[in-house]
């Protein structure tokens, strides 16, 4: 007696100092190997709203081809343990659900049998305490991430960066799925592929056609196709398609993906409509610099201008170094703040006439009239030393972490204008010798050999 009543505090004991499905197994594992002899155990779990089962310790679905843990499973009831070969095997219930098995290796002993009548309970309890933990996380997570991403909505008007951000926080709360945003063209009506770069199923480009603005959540007869439409103001903008490799969709999912489709037909409309508005406008919101059409004009401007008074032309493309990590590490909101100071930096080093714009979203593109390539190059130099030596102060954009100043370096790519060259040759040209600056090892200047054409 005294034996039994020790084995269940130490039991007590060292699941109380488990936090996670995998340490509650390992634990186990070395208790009931070190107390009972036993060879080994395993945790089985059934999957929220289907039949399958999975390695509770893994966040997988287990290969059980066979079905052999799935009748094993059905097999279980409150009243009886199941002895198979080597194998015992015990049921755990939550409101009279079977939501799980244990199952454990070795040759049976009385003192096992009768340890198990209240530590099976123990164990119960903890791996229900260890689901709920789970899910709790995953839902502060998900409400975290849907901050997150709101605020960032709130700052972002260019589609090309909103939806891969959208698509990938899906694909991060909903498991076992492929997940597809498409985007549908106004004018031509036509669907296209938003996120990621590749759909290989034929099939869903079918589905999706036959959306209207009436149209709801479609799920597929096997439950395994998921098509959520994107609709604001009565027009369809596109949609978001779940693809299970396992399973279904749970209820959770469900909500989650649905949140999400709401957020995201209004972002869409909304960057529509700001689209439609930045037609029109020539600066970029966030740096102040030329808008990227804002630029081309300019572009075109200046080249004419070059070439009717025989002036020199220079242009150089900039790119952040890393600028991904700054955004994964420190949040979108104190990228922006990198991007702003960056921009800011660079216009202090330039002329007033020189011509500065965002090309894309962390490349700038500088247009330097009337410069030679020397000239130009040391521009790159200096603009490269002031960021290098530029200290972004983050503390006010992000006050929950500890860094309160970050530096960032940019790579720099410096061509200048031939007269023979093609349309757009110029920043192309630009760009090529950014991309030799990048490989070479960033936060450095690399210039475009013009050929020579005498
Ligand atoms: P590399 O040194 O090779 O340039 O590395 P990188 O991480 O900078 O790589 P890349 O240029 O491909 O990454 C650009 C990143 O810039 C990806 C995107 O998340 C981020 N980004 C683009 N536009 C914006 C923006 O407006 N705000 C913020 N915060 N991030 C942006
Ligand atoms: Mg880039
Ligand atoms: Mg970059």
């Amino acid at each position: 007696m005294q034996n039994f009543i020790n084995r269940l505090e130490k039991l007590s004991k060292s699941l109380n100092e488990t936090y996670s499905a995998k340490s509650v197994v390992s634990t186990l594992g070395d208790f009931f190997a070190e107390n009972f002899g036993m060879k080994s155990l395993e945790i089985y779990t059934r999957v929220a709203n289907s039949d399958e089962i999975r390695d509770f310790s893994q966040s997988w679905v287990i290969n059980d081809k066979a079905g052999e843990l799935k009748y094993m499973f059905e097999d279980l009831s409150a009243e009886n343990i199941i002895v198979k070969g080597d194998y015992i095997y015990y049921p755990f219930y939550k409101h009279n659900k079977k939501i799980g098995m244990l199952r454990i290796e070795g040759s049976i002993s009385n003192d096992f049998l009768e340890f198990m009548q209240i530590g099976i309970f123990e164990i119960s309890l903890k791996i229900q305490n260890i689901i709920l933990a789970e899910k709790m996380q995953k839902s502060i997570d998900f409400h975290d991430s849907m901050k997150n991403i709101a605020k960032i909505i709130e700052s972002q008007y260019e589609l090309n960066y909103i939806i891969p951000l959208i698509g990938e926080m899906i694909d991060k709360f909903i498991s076992n799925h492929l997940i597809y945003i498409f985007l549908k063209d106004q004018l031509t009506g036509e669907f296209h592929l938003a996120w990621p770069n590749m759909c290989r199923d034929d099939k869903i480009f079918e589905l999706i056609q036959s959306l209207t603005p009436k149209s709801v959540t479609i799920l597929t007869n096997d439950g395994k196709t998921g098509i959520f439409p994107l609709i604001e103001e009565n027009k369809v903008l596109g949609c978001i398609v779940t693809k299970s490799t396992d399973g279904k969709l749970t209820a959770k999912e469900l909500e989650y993906i649905q949140q999400l489709v709401n957020q995201t037909a209004t972002t869409i409309n909304r960057a529509n409509i700001y689209g439609e508005i930045l037609k029109h406008a020539t600066l970029d919101a966030l740096t102040g610099f030329y808008n990227r059409r804002q630029l081309e004009e300019r572009i075109k401007q200046e080249v004419a201008g070059a070439l009717r008074q025989k002036t020199p032309l220079c242009a150089i493309m900039t790119d952040i170094d890393h600028f991904k990590q700054v955004n994964d590490t420190y949040g979108h909101a104190v990228g922006d703040e990198v991007l702003r100071t960056v921009a800011k930096t660079i216009r202090a080093q330039l002329r007033e006439y020189d011509i500065a714009g965002r090309y894309g979203g962390e490349e700038f593109a500088i247009l330097l009239p009337f410069t030679r390539i020397e000239e130009a190059k040391m521009v790159a130099e200096r603009l490269r030393a002031a960021v290098e030596k530029r200290t972004v102060d983050i503390s006010r954009i992000n006050p929950d972490i500890e860094t309160t100043a970050i530096n960032v370096t940019i790579s720099l790519g410096v061509y200048e204008f031939n007269p023979h060259d093609k349309d757009g040759e110029l920043l192309k040209k630009a760009d090529k010798a950014l991309y030799i600056a990048k490989e070479t090892g960033r936060n450095r200047v690399v210039i475009s050999e013009n050929e020579k054409d005498e």
